[in-house]
């Protein structure tokens, strides 16, 4: 009998489910609010002028194809730790500061799971109730046991910051804290610069391990601005652990840009755990690709390109903003019985509507618009053509 006889068939990705029956639908006012990706307002994901222009530079220069380093170039690691903790930093003076890159965030987390197992292999993994579908999966394959601390409270549409700082406190010394950073993915729900200086606190008392998740930085209030939980643990003199994503910011999906970042207590440490981080990522992937993180660090390190990148990501920003007061009025104005503000006030790329699954079959089947079962939309797949036809149907959904 083949090897393979008895192995059972995987559970669908939910959202590569959603995007196959999107795809399949025949109906050419369909709407997908189910994805992950900004696109603009003709419905296009962008390529950004100043990844374009650091492309074309390298594809003249035609540089040879070698090995990098295991850890990935020193100028992309660099400009990563500039945009995490600011240049100015005391933390990266006092080389405190590791960073690898990484294939994506999803690549940044795997790696800083598998040296957190041999770090601490007793460890519990704590992340938010609800999060990114994959962080659950993703600490459960680096052998971690999987909780969740209270986060998303579905009465304010905010969050439960008390129920998250009692759960904080009941963790166990020694539990890895997943944290978003910034733009919360899926309920869109950020806590205030006050409430991460409390989190700080309870991270101190407790003896956690903060894991930061940045995915989105620049997409809530500016490159600075997002950074704020980032800034408020490096402050702290804790220990921590950070993943970036050039995904969303450099719209660079495919390409697989990101990077793990590990802040120790010294300049010591630091050599030693990078030593340890680079055999994780040796005997995965050996070392990283090349273009994608030469086109990031190209960017961020000329004053021209990085300038042109802040406006792009500015216009980004602002689009999604207008989209999302724009649904609110539109709703209003599509006599929407429930009230919807809560829509302009939540951050980055998604919301969570409050839309019951039923709802959201609802607006499947009858106007074609797709969006995740737990009432998540993208507000990156709002434009300016689709976003009145999505108002109507989301009125006429929930009367
Ligand atoms: N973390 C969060 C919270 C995300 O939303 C995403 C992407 O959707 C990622 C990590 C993964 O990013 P990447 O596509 O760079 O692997």
């Amino acid at each position: 009998a083949s090897i393979f006889a008895a192995v059972e068939m995987a559970p669908r990705d939910p959202i590569l489910g959603l995007n196959e029956a999107f795809n399949a639908d025949t109906r050419s006012e369909k709407v997908n609010l189910g994805v992950g990706v900004y696109y603009d307002d003709n419905g296009k994901i962008p390529l950004l002028g100043a990844v374009r222009a650091a492309e074309k530079a390298r594809l003249e220069a035609q540089p040879p194809r070698g090995y990098q380093p295991i850890e990935g170039p020193a100028a992309y690691n660099g400009a990563v730790q500039n945009l995490l903790f600011g240049k100015d930093s005391a933390l990266i003076a006092n080389a405190q500061v590791v960073t690898v890159e990484a294939l994506g965030g999803t690549g940044a987390l795997k790696v800083g799971a598998d040296y957190l197992k041999r770090l601490l292999p007793g460890a519990t993994v704590y992340i938010s109730d609800p999060s990114w579908e994959n962080h659950r999966a993703l600490f459960e394959s680096a052998g971690f046991p999987v909780d969740t601390y209270a986060y998303y409270d579905a009465a304010t549409r905010g969050v439960n910051f008390t129920g998250m700082k009692t759960s904080l406190e009941a963790a166990p010394a020694g539990s890895i804290i997943v944290l978003h950073a910034c733009c919360h993915n899926p309920t869109g729900a950020d806590l205030s610069d006050a409430q991460w200086n409390e989190v700080v606190d309870a991270c101190r008392a407790r003896g956690l391990v903060p894991f930061l998740d940045m995915a989105y930085q620049g997409f809530a209030d500016g490159i600075d601005a997002d950074a704020v939980a980032v800034r408020a643990f490096s402050a702290s003199g804790l220990q921590f652990f950070v993943s970036s994503s050039f995904s969303k910011s450099f719209s660079l999906y495919g390409e697989r840009v990101g990077a793990l970042t590990i802040v120790t207590a010294g300049k010591d440490e630091s050599a030693r755990v990078l030593s340890q981080v680079k055999r994780v990522i040796r005997t995965n992937y050996s070392n990283p690709p090349i273009h994608g993180g030469a086109v990031v660090a190209a960017v961020l390190n000329s004053a021209e390109l990085r300038q042109e990148w802040e406006t792009e990501l500015a216009g980004m920003r602002d689009r999604i903003r207008a989209m999302r007061t724009g649904l609110v009025d539109q709703l209003k104005a599509a006599g929407a019985t429930q009230d919807f503000s809560f829509v302009a006030k939540q951050r980055g790329m998604f919301s969570y509507t409050g839309l019951s699954a039923a709802q959201v079959e609802r607006l499947r089947a009858e106007f074609g618009i797709y969006a995740v079962s737990t009432g998540r939309i993208c507000l990156a797949a709002l434009n300016s053509k689709n976003i009145g036809y999505v108002a109507q149907a989301i009125a006429a959904v929930t009367k």
